[in-house]
């Protein structure tokens, strides 16, 4: 089938009404349970075949977080779609008002390979609660979950609200090249530039998921071995290719010494190698070492046989090292320091709007200002990750790093627009009929409204 053939596949599907029931949309929802559930271990292989992901962050953040989203979803849709009945200007009566959530139509789903089934069938699994029909391309850079994404798909839908298209940039290309009513892209900032100028010039709503460097700053107050270690593990967390992970971190000058020590504890306390997800691509290796350059600590052998690269921590960083150029997205922690808060503030407000913030202190004026020098999608305080963690907050960026936002109530919300709505009725006599000539009802609309 043709990438048009497709598209208008799933614009008929939208078409005929289905995804407009309820019950359609929640049965769809407990079908994709059911069938994640049944195929749980063939992921967990597929993570580790891409990306060497241990079977424990592969179960807890892909395979249970999607299904703890569908459970919550599923329970709530009803609430959240309810309409909302407002107030009308009792000029206007006999009449009411109210907003209703309504989906866009054929929704486009482009995904990454980091996280490859938690990002791709979360927007799905939104697009459809809000009634959409869904095209999705997941990353080729993660090619077995990419055919079990597949193969799922395929198994729920049957082609029917959904299909997978599999493919590189070429197809990827093709795509954005077709008539969709929304864009959801989650990936990298210089092609999310691409597909915000496409969905411009086409006027098609969309939504940015996008990248950028997410400082860590260590403050007054923090607790040094506790920050380190809450540090360590968001960071390494698949070997550090989580978008919100923190990027460097930024520690005052006079603590510094001993925070180091503290993250080389716990990088020489755990054996990584065993541990530890292996990066995606031997390009995505190759830029990694690029970036390795000047005071390097390296824990561990690296296995480049299975793409696996040792916690590195860099010293002696300024704002000119290659590392602080582009997102490290690795297990590469660079470190730098700063001398009084006005220099960190400073050197803060220069930054391009991250996904998150993290600082660690206990002074919350220090938080406070640290939060208010540059825009941010989140803040975590004294801890790394947790904010992204959970399906109450709502995952997203700003500017730079993207725009809107999604998870839970979040997705449904931002896969539907609302509908204003008005109603009036046939009885009564109209208080105000908006015809001339104007003279007497202006008479009468100056003495009441003022
Ligand atoms: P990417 O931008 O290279 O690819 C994302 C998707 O776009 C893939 O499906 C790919 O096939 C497609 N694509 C690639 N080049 C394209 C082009 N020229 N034209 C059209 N489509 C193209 O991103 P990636 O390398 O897969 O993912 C890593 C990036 O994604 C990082 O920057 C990371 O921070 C970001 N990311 C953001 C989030 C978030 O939620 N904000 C989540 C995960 C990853």
């Amino acid at each position: 089938m043709s990438l048009q053939e497709i598209v208008e596949g799933q614009r008929e599907f939208f078409r005929s009404g289905a995804t407009r029931d309820l019950e359609w949309r929640r049965e769809k929802l407990s079908r994709l349970e059911a069938v994640l559930m049944g195929k749980r271990e063939e992921i967990l292989e597929c993570l580790a075949a891409d990306l060497g992901k241990p079977g424990m962050e592969a179960f807890l953040a892909e395979y249970h977080f999607l299904l703890e989203e569908i459970r919550l979803v599923r329970k709530k849709l009803k609430g959240w779609l309810k309409k909302k009945r407002v107030s009308s200007p009792f000029y206007f009566w006999p009449c009411r008002s109210w907003i209703e959530r309504h989906p866009f139509g054929v929704v486009l789903i482009m995904a990454p390979w980091n996280y490859p089934f938690q990002l791709s069938l979360s927007p799905l699994l939104a697009a459809i609660a809000a009634g959409n029909t869904v095209v999705l391309k997941p990353s080729e850079l993660a090619s077995q979950s990419e055919r079990l994404i597949s193969e799922i798909i395929e198994e729920v839908f049957a082609g029917q609200g959904a299909a997978v298209v599999t493919g590189g940039v070429e197809v990827a290309k093709g795509l954005l090249g077709e008539k969709f009513d929304f864009i959801f892209f989650t990936g990298s900032t210089a092609v999310g530039r691409e597909v915000a100028e496409i969905a411009g010039r086409t006027l098609t709503p969309s939504l940015l998921e996008l990248g950028g460097k997410c400082p860590c700053v260590v403050g007054p107050g923090a607790d040094l071995v506790k920050s380190a270690r809450r540090l360590v593990a968001g960071k390494l967390m698949n070997a550090g290719q989580t978008c919100f992970a923190p990027d460097f971190v930024l520690v005052e000058a006079r603590v510094e010494e001993e925070f180091r020590q503290c993250l080389r504890d716990v990088l020489e306390e755990v054996s990584w190698d065993a541990e530890m997800a292996g990066i995606i691509s031997e390009r995505h290796v190759e830029r990694l070492q690029g970036l390795c350059v000047g005071e390097v600590e390296q824990f561990g052998e690296d296995d480049l046989a299975r793409r696996y690269l040792a916690p590195r921590l860099i010293a002696g960083v300024d704002w000119n090292h290659p590392a602080m150029k582009e997102e490290v997205f690795g297990p590469v922690l660079p470190v730098m320091t700063f001398g009084s808060e006005e220099d960190l503030l400073e050197s803060l407000g220069k930054l391009e709007s991250p996904l998150a913030v993290y600082c660690f202190s206990t002074e919350e004026d220090f938080v406070e200002k640290v939060t208010g020098s540059l825009p941010s999608g989140s803040l975590c305080v004294n801890d790394t990750m947790k904010q992204f963690s959970q399906l109450q907050l709502p995952l997203g960026g700003v500017g730079q790093s993207g725009s809107g936002r999604y998870r839970g109530r979040f997705g449904v919300e931002a896969l539907s627009y609302e509908k204003s709505v008005t109603k009036r009725y046939f009885v009564g006599k109209d208080l105000m009929e908006m015809m001339p000539p104007y003279e007497k009802s202006f008479r009468w609309i100056k003495k009441f409204m003022r």
